[in-house]
């Protein structure tokens, strides 16, 4: 460790973590940004900086969704606030410790503060032959439009549910990708409607939902409402998709399949370190418990965006500049009334955002027979464990994901149960007729990025 003490150390370089550190700079705290991608954006606003610079008409294709980060990366770039991009962090410790590693070297780095802006992460979608080379989630698709303007040659279909496949819809078709199909496994209307007056004071996003609609069908994609029994079918690579819907079965060629059902807060570092977590029964992912300046349990260790509950990038960013007041006071660079002044413009903005949320956590629930697969579909990837060996587990007296973890190796590859633990935790409860917050999910250890014996060895 350098021995240099920073005042607040922001991990997430996304709309929460860009907010905070401009706030934060500007009310006099020395802040650094640490972010394992090159350049700051977060997921929505990903490579923004050089789709601006470089690739300007394809901004169009993005959306003004997209389009709009560039304020606010100007705005970080701007202030005070250091930037350490290709930079993991890879562990945070009760007493304000981070563990980073950076360029095949590791360091520690002291903090007086830590604002946890870790973002969110797509569901798992274990569906049969999820595995096939070809079968991807909708954010990876989206990562490599965004990043390198890359588009799928041949048929693509969607499929899943929530905004975020309507985006891509649009957006791939824009791009004049070869879009077969759209296939919405899940929309609650009915269940939804409750929650409409929410969704209408929320702000502009039905009418933004409604114009992705639009243009997927103005680009002439098909919707197929209510499909059950998705299956990637493939050899090496998927070839098709096959489903039901209105009654009678359907097989669409296809040589990519984007799946799709929502995305859940990346809680990796919180539940690691360990901040004290709930279930959150509408969004179905844990999340942080935090108080309404997004402070955990753990002194002067906070949550921003989407990591303490999904919201979206605009009440992310709002969420930022609030949490960014606060570590201002914690700090003694403002009271408490000016905290409450500065911050109260973001929070009646935050609360509006988040508005929409009832309704599109409603409208779109996880489909119940992905979330709870058959027996020969594969839940963790990295160690190649199917719903069957985990029901296995169960029967041999694996009463929650860490004893089945022991029993059976899921969530021990390199993605350290990012991508199987809610599906794990899902099966687990589903067999024992228990609630997931009563069967848990799994213990996390660190390091939670994986670290090499050069990068440990480096450490000072
Ligand atoms: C794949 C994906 C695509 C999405 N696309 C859209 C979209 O097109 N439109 C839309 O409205 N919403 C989209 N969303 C939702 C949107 O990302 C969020 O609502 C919004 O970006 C949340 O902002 P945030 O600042 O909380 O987190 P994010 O924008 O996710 O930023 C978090 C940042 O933290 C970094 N990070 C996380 N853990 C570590 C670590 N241990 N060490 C170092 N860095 C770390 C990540 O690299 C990331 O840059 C997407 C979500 C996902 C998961």
């Amino acid at each position: 460790m350098s021995g240099e003490i920073i005042d607040l150390a922001v991990i997430g370089a996304g709309p929460a973590g860009m907010a905070a550190a401009t706030v934060a700079a500007d009310l006099g705290l020395d802040v650094t940004v640490f972010d394992e991608n090159p350049a700051p954006g977060g997921q929505i606003y990903r490579g923004i900086e050089a789709v601006a610079t470089k690739r300007a008409s394809d901004l169009a294709m993005l959306g003004p969704a997209y389009e709009a980060g560039k304020t606010i990366v100007s705005a970080f770039r701007a202030s005070k606030a250091k930037h350490q991009p290709n930079t993991s962090v890879w562990l945070v410790q009760k007493d304000r410790q981070l563990g980073i590693a950076s360029g095949g070297r590791a360091s520690m780095v002291q903090a007086r503060r830590i604002l946890i802006a870790s973002g969110a992460q797509e569901r798992p979608v274990p569906i049969p032959g999820w595995t096939l080379p070809g079968v991807m989630l909708a954010g990876a698709t989206q990562g490599l439009l965004k990043s390198a303007g890359m588009v799928p040659s041949g048929p693509v279909v969607l499929a899943g549910n929530g905004p975020l496949l309507y985006q891509l819809g649009a957006q791939l078709a824009a791009a004049g990708a070869k879009v077969t199909a759209l296939l919405e496994t899940e929309a609650r209307y009915g269940a939804a409607l409750q929650h409409l007056p929410g969704a209408i004071a929320s702000g502009g996003y039905l009418a933004k939902g409604l114009g992705l609609i639009s243009a997927i069908r103005k680009a002439g994609v098909p919707i197929r409402r209510n499909v059950t029994g998705l299956k990637a079918i493939g050899k090496d690579h998927v070839e098709a998709v096959e489903f039901a819907a209105n009654g009678r079965a359907w097989r669409l060629d296809c040589e990519v399949l984007c799946l799709h059902q929502g995305v859940v807060s990346n809680a990796q570092l919180t539940l690691a370190i360990p901040a004290k977590h709930e279930w959150n029964e509408a969004q179905r992912c844990w999340r942080p418990v935090t108080d309404a300046w997004g402070n955990t349990d753990l002194e002067g260790i906070a949550v921003a965006g989407d990591c303490g509950g999904i919201g979206g990038a605009e009440a992310a960013a709002h969420a930022g500049r609030i949490a960014a007041c606060e570590a201002a006071r914690a700090l003694g660079k403002i009271d408490a009334p000016q905290r409450d002044t500065r911050a109260s413009g973001d929070r009646s903005a935050w609360e509006r955002h988040l508005r929409i949320r009832p309704f599109l956590d409603a409208l779109y629930p996880p489909s119940r027979a992905i979330a709870v697969p058959a027996d020969d579909v594969t839940l963790c990837r990295c160690e190649e464990v199917t719903a069957g060996e985990v029901r296995a587990a169960v029967r041999q007296g694996g009463t929650g994901p860490n004893q089945v973890k022991s029993f059976t190796r899921t969530g021990m590859g390199p993605c350290q149960g990012r991508m199987c633990a809610l599906t794990v935790s899902e099966v687990i409860a589903d067999q024992l007729g228990k609630s997931m917050a009563e069967v848990g999910t799994y213990r996390v250890r660190f390091p939670i990025k994986p670290l090499t014996v050069g990068e440990l060895a480096s450490l000072e």
